[in-house]
């Protein structure tokens, strides 16, 4: 074995060093493209000393072998004899560990060799390691020579040029050969994930459907027997069909609570559902803000007053007659739940203000109504605050959570169900808007606040014609 010097190359050489060069790039980093380029430039350079023969083997880091990748001017079963080489086997192999160009005048003759000649042709073997532009080996490059070819050092050192230039190619191919496999593997993947998302989102729409027809259908066949139970409880407690003695009162008036604690969670449980099926149909129309305050307290007055409880209102002038598009028996809902939670968490003797005023709120950003005529104000908040028990920090999101109750009520006042402010929340977000709850802890009292936005509902009284236009059905979905 011979060892290629490293000396000056010789003018000739760069030249064809720079042919080689424009070749390869042209060969878009095939293989089989490259070991012909290579072979025509280097056979007609040395037409006594190369025959038109040779072989690219690359690393595959996997294996940790170097497999045949391209082959020229072998007998096929030298070729299929030469699959792979381990890393050190052959002159090849050594080549590529080595980092050097090795020749060996009579390969075919030595007994490491005698493996791959099959055929018994009397050559010699050069062979070039291969590196990449970042100097890493990635394989070897065998050119066959004539029996005692003698090549000269300046010659030994332009094919170790030649080495550096196929490999950076071959190594750029391999790397972008495997990019483009990994993009196409990612694609596979996006497209498998996509199926199986629509085919998911199929299904849970089904059974979104299901449950909320399901719901539906229930809370009918329950609510029927349920107001029954409730209606019956009444009459017999107005003492129409004869007095009642004590214990019989009591028992009465437990079954018209629990009766009326069961109506509360079956229509909330439905409306929950129905929000959350994306079914909820919407009316929405013109809604003066001083019209839904004051439905509002009506329905929480008289409990209010029950529990010496005082009732404020906070509506300046330029919130009063503005006028909000939205469904008024949702938002009547959404206020009626933080009412009637304000007196439930509140002692007797407190208070609880009902307000509302013009605000500006980042989270909630104004829409533009386009044609609409509509000038735009800004949001509306409308809160509710009390003096009740207050509610700690940790508990101030996940009393919105599905059924999450920090305290079932005070002493003497109906339980409810942990489903109002989920639902209320959801409510106010069908609108656009936002619902949350700021408190300083345990009995600082509290304060809801829901904030709509601009697009959503805001309108300076408008005229008569522009307010029928308003009215309109919104499927959410
Ligand atoms: P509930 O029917 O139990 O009132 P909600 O979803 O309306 O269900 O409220 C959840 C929980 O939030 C309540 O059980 C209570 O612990 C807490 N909460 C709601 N409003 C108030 C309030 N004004 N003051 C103190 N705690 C409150």
């Amino acid at each position: 074995m011979n060892t290629g010097m490293k000396s000056e190359l010789p003018p000739g050489f760069a030249d064809e060093l720079c042919k080689l060069t424009m070749a390869c790039a042209r060969s878009g980093g095939n293989p089989e493209t490259l070991l012909d380029t290579a072979l025509e430039i280097l056979v007609a350079m040395n037409r006594k000393g190369l025959r038109h023969a040779g072989a690219i083997f690359l690393f595959d880091p996997q294996q940790e072998k170097l497999l045949l990748v391209a082959h020229r001017g072998h007998p096929k079963i030298v070729a299929a004899c030469s699959q792979s080489l381990s890393p050190g086997q052959c002159l090849c192999g050594a080549a590529a560990v080595e980092g050097r160009v090795l020749y060996s005048p009579r390969a075919s003759r030595e007994s490491w060799h005698l493996p791959h000649t099959p055929d018994g042709r009397e050559h010699g073997d050069l062979c070039i390691p291969l590196f990449s532009s970042q100097e890493d080996p990635v394989g070897a490059i065998h050119l066959v020579t004539e029996p005692d070819m003698k090549p000269d050092p300046s010659f030994l050192n332009f094919l170790d040029k030649v080495g550096r230039i196929l490999g950076a190619f071959l190594s750029e191919s391999i790397r972008m050969r495997s990019m483009e496999d990994y993009i196409q593997d990612l694609l596979a993947d996006i497209l498998h994930k996509e199926k199986r998302i629509s085919e998911l989102s199929m299904a849970l729409e089904h059974a979104k459907r299901a449950k909320s027809d399901f719901l539906a259908s229930m809370s009918h066949e329950l609510r029927t027997p349920l107001n029954a139970v409730i209606g019956f409880s009444q009459v017999l407690q107005e003492d129409y069909f004869g007095d009642l003695n004590e214990k019989q009162k009591q028992y009465v008036a437990d079954i018209l609570d629990s009766g009326k604690h069961l109506l509360a969670l079956i229509n909330d449980i439905l409306d929950l559902s129905r929000v959350e099926a994306g079914v909820m149909e919407m009316e929405l129309a013109l809604l003066r803000i001083s019209r839904l305050f004051q439905s509002s307290l009506t329905m929480i007055r008289e409990k209010a007053a029950k529990h010496g409880i005082h009732l404020e209102v906070d509506l300046p002038e330029n919130v009063r007659d503005l006028e909000i598009v939205a469904e008024e028996r949702k938002l009547k809902q959404v206020l009626f739940n933080l009412l009637s939670n304000a007196v439930k968490f509140t002692g007797d003797g407190g208070t609880i203000r009902l307000g509302a005023r013009l605000i500006h709120d980042p989270l909630v950003p104004p829409d533009h109504v386009p044609d609409s005529g509509m000038e735009t104000l800004g949001c509306v908040e409308i809160f509710v605050s009390d003096t009740g028990i207050g509610i700690e920090k940790e508990d101030q999101e996940r009393i919105f959570d599905d059924f999450y109750q920090v305290r079932r009520g005070l002493s003497g006042k109906t339980p409810g169900t942990g489903l109002g402010l989920p639902l209320a929340r959801r409510l106010v977000a069908v609108h656009g808007g936002r619902l949350w709850v700021e408190s300083n802890g345990k009995n600082q009292g509290c304060r809801f606040a829901l904030v709509l936005p601009v697009g959503a509902c805001v309108i300076p009284a408008a005229s008569a014609a522009s307010r029928k236009r308003g009215k309109s059905s919104v499927r959410h979905g």
